[in-house]
């Protein structure tokens, strides 16, 4: 088989961009390796400017035509896009795992049928954009919203095919056309994704995909002239960056990034659920943005509940995240493993405690221990950066004024999760923590209608819903004088 195609699972997977419809290979290629085992599994095309300009190209030609469908046009395409990703469940679930460690079972049962949701969600949504009118004395103000144009997209490791479609669902659907740039660690998933996408009927060059490492061929992305929006999913130190360049063209940015969120359990709270809630922050081996990090427990209970955390975590496998029984899987790569094993030893020579875990597991070289953090310094490196791994932290507190404070010490904003049997406390709590998403007594409910994105340093902007129609649009306002029309 030639370098074009990788065997992945049983899966042929085209290791090629997606340029206009048809596959373009690079000279260069980057290799990419299974976190599962540690084995080379493609040798991807590695984009760059040429690439790129090709692929923007592609986007801007076909746009008018995509964009003249209207909602109603374009919703039996998508809908069939939809239908495609579903009915390639297992291969979709078998090539994630293998690309980015995610277990294999979470895959097939939430991950994919969620990445054909959001193309349905967003394609019958987009039948409500028909836009209102407000009347005014003088006028009749026509709101409009117009697709915006070419968007570049540019997504992480951690969740590809979530991400990509939660991205490509609602920029499609308002009539825009697209350049994604999927992440160079797991790039394979986003590649089956254009081959349903064609089989589905979506027009040459309506999605493109651009392959390649972050700072040149997501550099290339971004710097184009010719692009209308930029959505990215990533670190907020990448953000910085994309954002000079967005800067520079005056280009509307949706960034969703980091997080160290908190989850509080209050002394009135249904401890067990809670308990499987923190459990359940180890999940993707904690590469998960929104991930409750630092979990902040009411003192007079801490004692009795760590007594259970820990009865839920030790019944976690950790393991090949292909067999049903495993509950945490591999990190990303070796490199990655380094920057979590680095922050976790930085914080055992700084005083911190390990209540549990704190090394690799022996299961493989690039799994690591579910690990928790206690005697945790104020404003040290672990209590303020994002590890993005197996590893949380342990405070206790006395009341709702010591909780909202160490929740909201923190340069990050994006979730939360909050436990309590009474609704006031509940809710003034959640009131006054500074976060995009805040959950009572749930964890990781993410309805599409709903607002998504970050406070501070996790995020501009939100996605979702009709949030998503406002950054994917241009609205306008045909703001008309009253009777200045011939009548007939
Ligand atoms: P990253 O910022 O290193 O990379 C993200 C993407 O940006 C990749 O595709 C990469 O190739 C690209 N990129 C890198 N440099 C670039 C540049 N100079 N110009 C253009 N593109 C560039 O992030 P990562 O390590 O892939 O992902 C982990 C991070 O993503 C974590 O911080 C995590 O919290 C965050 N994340 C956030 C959300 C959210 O919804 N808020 C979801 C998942 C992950």
């Amino acid at each position: 088989m030639s370098e074009s195609t990788a065997t992945i699972a049983g899966v042929a997977v085209s290791t090629d961009h997606f340029i206009a419809g048809k596959r373009v290979a690079s000279k260069g290629r980057f290799p990419v390796y299974s976190p599962v085992d540690g084995l080379l599994l493609a040798k991807v095309s590695a984009g760059g400017k040429a690439e790129m300009d090709a692929a923007v190209a592609a986007a801007r030609k076909a746009f008018p035509a995509w964009a003249a469908l209207g909602p109603k046009g374009r919703l039996p395409i998508l809908r069939r896009f939809a239908e495609g990703i579903l009915a390639h469940k297992e291969k979709l679930a078998a090539v994630e795992t293998m690309d980015n460690g995610s277990l294999l079972a979470g895959n097939l049962h939430r991950i994919v049928p969620r990445a054909a949701h959001n193309i349905q969600f967003f394609a019958e949504w987009a039948l409500t954009l028909e836009g209102h009118a407000i009347d005014s004395p003088e006028v009749v103000n026509h709101v409009r919203y117009d697709p915006a144009g070419v968007a570049a997209l540019i997504t992480p490791w951690n969740a590809p095919m979530m991400l990509t479609t939660w991205k490509i669902g609602p920029c499609l659907a308002a009539g825009n056309t697209a350049v994604v740039k999927p992440p160079e660690w797991a790039p394979l998933t986003c590649s089956l994704l254009a081959d349903i996408a064609q089989a589905a009927g979506l027009p040459d060059g309506v999605l493109n995909i651009v392959q390649g490492i972050g700072e040149v061929a997501g550099d290339a992305l971004v710097n184009h002239p010719d692009i209308d929006r930029i959505s990215f999913t990533g670190s907020t130190d990448t953000a910085r960056i994309i954002g000079q360049a967005a800067a520079r063209s005056i280009t509307p940015m949706s960034a969703e990034l980091g997080g160290k969120s908190a989850l509080i359990v209050c002394d009135d709270a249904d401890l067990d659920a809670a308990a499987q809630t923190v459990a359940g922050q180890y999940m993707n081996a904690g590469q998960v943005c929104l991930a409750g990090t630092r979990v902040m427990v009411e003192r007079k209970i801490a004692e009795s509940f760590l007594e259970k955390v820990k009865g839920a975590v030790s019944h976690m496998k950790v393991g090949d995240p292909r067999e049903p029984g495993t509950r945490v899987g591999p990190l990303i790569t070796k490199e990655h493993f380094e920057r979590v094993s680095g922050f976790v030893e930085r914080a055992k020579a700084a005083g911190a405690e390990m209540m549990w875990g704190g090394n690799g597991h022996n299961f493989g070289e690039l799994y690591y221990q579910p690990t928790m953090v206690g005697n945790v310094a104020r404003h040290s490196e672990i209590d303020q950066k994002e590890v993005f791994g197996p590893v949380l932290n342990w405070y206790t507190f006395a009341g709702d004024d010591e909780v909202i404070a160490m929740a909201n010490d923190s340069p990050y904003g994006l979730g939360g999760s909050l436990y309590s049997r009474s609704e006031d406390r509940a809710m003034r709590i959640a009131g006054a923590i500074k976060t995009g998403t805040l959950w009572v007594n749930c964890f990781f409910v993410r309805d599409l209608a709903a607002p998504f994105g970050g406070a501070k340093n996790s995020g501009i902007g939100r996605e979702g819903g009709v949030w998503s129609f406002d950054f994917y649009t241009d609205i306008k306002n045909v703001s008309v004088r009253k009777d200045s029309f011939a009548q007939h």
